[in-house]
């Protein structure tokens, strides 16, 4: 059983305020991916649940949260900021043992979740309506207001982070949140509830509801009384939440992945790359929606980066979270065969680096060692299916063009990035890929609490992070007053 920061009980779900038991009484248990063996029970949460969660939520609108100041929430969400700093070493350690992600990526994304809060207290009161010249005898000016109940599905791999980027905007638009987490991690989301609830967030504005998908999950998305669904996670799941949500007409904000590519030209500046080019791919045990899963290399550069790269994935070592090394077991034995699955079908491609598992590694840890596929063709399967583990694939090509083709060549459309030197192809090619963010000569600008994230194609629609995520929770009203 894990140290739980503020003595939480990790078998409860927060509704209204409380810590109360699911009301089917049912557990799931949850494992710890760096040794196979169960950390504790997690509450299952049931449809009533789900709608006691909801129910709590309608009420907090109509009372002191729905009445709370733009700058009263700010407030608010700064001190849960504050607390999350506060307990910043249990909390990456809760993060570590559940996920599986070595301790100092557990840390910063602690201090990411504090971060986004910090960002949405401070943009809370700073959300301007407009005023729209109009016919003689009018004035017309528009309002941003909440959706009202927000759901909120998370996935298991930056449970912080994406708490921080979907809970927090909601909240700083004045929703009432509630949060299903995933099954296989959901214990820094009970934790942020507590650190909420202390930092005076009124009850029913957060409700933390954790259970299977096909359960609680599934539950939060056909509810009536829910206003908008944010979704981070598989591409399936994300098609049956937008069908489900469709029936009540209800706006969905969907984050799917991607398979997102580099592309290194011969006059990039390759030693500042590099770094960017593995840890793109094996952050997190390749488990991130935004992983730079394809390297594209111009010919010229292509037998450098080749080498270079083998070299840094050679030296890569892979074991338990606990012991933060380079990188950590999968999430689960399930994640883990899926992998291999890919892997296997891998077989007779060129292999320009492998990490080593540790030694000690215990034998009932998901551990996959990362592997650097050189000379893939475009069309491989592993060139264009998102993998999600610590595998990554290079490919060659001659001109600007080919490269375009190739970075456009897949159905999603998340991240990338260009390096050359080039201002003119950077910016021709900063138009022209399809993805929602494009990094020039960097990737990922440092995690980017401020930058609009979100995708297009199977990567899904809708942004999240930066100030135009309070956009999208949020809906507008325009009021014509005639005064003649
Ligand atoms: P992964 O395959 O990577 O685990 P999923 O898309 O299955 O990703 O899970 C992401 C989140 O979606 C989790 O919180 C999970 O419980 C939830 N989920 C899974 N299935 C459903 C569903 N049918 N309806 C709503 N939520 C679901």
């Amino acid at each position: 059983m894990p140290v739980m920061p503020l003595g939480l009980d990790p078998s409860l779900c927060f509704i209204n305020g409380d810590w109360v038991p699911s009301t089917g009484g049912a557990h799931a248990a949850l494992i710890n991916p760096s040794d196979g063996s169960t950390l504790c029970d997690i509450a299952r949460g049931t449809d009533e649940d789900i709608d006691r969660a909801v129910t709590a939520a309608s009420e907090a609108l109509r009372s002191e949260w729905g009445k709370a100041t733009a700058a009263e929430r700010g407030r608010v969400l700064a001190k849960i900021g504050h607390g999350m700093l506060q307990h910043i070493d249990e909390l990456a350690q809760l993060e570590a043992m559940d996920v599986g992600k070595p301790l100092k990526q557990a840390r910063a994304d602690v201090v990411a979740l504090a971060r986004y809060m910090e960002f949405y207290a401070g943009a809370c009161d700073k959300v301007h309506g407009e005023t729209i010249p109009y016919l003689d005898g009018y004035t017309v000016y528009t309002l941003r207001e909440p959706h009202g109940v927000t759901g909120h599905i998370i996935p298991w791999n930056y449970p912080m982070q994406i708490i921080g980027r979907s809970v927090g905007a909601a909240l700083a638009m004045g929703n009432a949140a509630v949060l299903k987490p995933a099954e296989e991690a959901c214990l820094t989301a009970l934790a942020f509830a507590e650190i909420a609830r202390a930092a005076g967030l009124p009850r029913g504005a957060l409700n933390v509801v954790p259970g299977l998908g096909a359960e609680a999950g599934a539950a939060l998305t056909r509810h009536s009384g829910v206003n908008h669904v944010s979704f981070t996670g598989s591409v399936g799941v994300g098609k049956l939440i937008q069908e489900t949500t469709a029936r009540n007409v209800v706006p969905v904000t969907l984050e799917l992945g991607g398979k997102s590519p580099q592309l290194v030209f011969d006059d990039a500046d390759i030693d500042a790359a590099l770094p960017f080019l593995v840890n793109a791919g094996v952050q997190n045990a390749g488990q991130t929606c935004s992983a730079a899963s394809r390297i594209l290399v111009q010919r010229g550069a292509y037998d450098r980066v080749v080498a270079e790269m083998g070299k840094r994935y050679d030296a890569f070592r892979v074991g338990p979270a606990m012991d933060d090394l380079d990188v950590g077991p999968l999430i689960s034995a399930r994640q883990k065969a899926i992998v291999e699955g890919y892997l296997a079908q891998g077989d007779g491609l060129e292999v320009a680096g492998r990490g080593k598992i540790v030694a000690n590694a215990p034998s009932g840890g998901a551990y996959v060692a990362p592997v650097l596929y050189a000379g893939v063709c475009p069309d491989h399967v592993l060139a264009q299916e998102e993998i999600f583990g610590p595998v990554q694939v290079i490919i060659p090509f001659e001109t600007e063009q080919e490269a375009l083709e190739i970075a456009n060549g897949t159905q999603y459309g998340l991240v990338a990035a260009v390096w050359s030197q080039n201002g003119g192809r950077q910016m021709r090619l900063a138009k022209q890929l399809r993805a929602g963010q494009v990094f020039l000569n960097n990737y990922g600008a440092g995690g980017g609490v401020e930058l609009p994230f979100g995708g297009t194609g199977l990567s899904g629609h809708g942004r999240e992070k930066g100030f135009e995520a309070l956009y999208g929770f949020s809906t507008l009203k325009t009021i014509a007053a005639y005064h003649m």
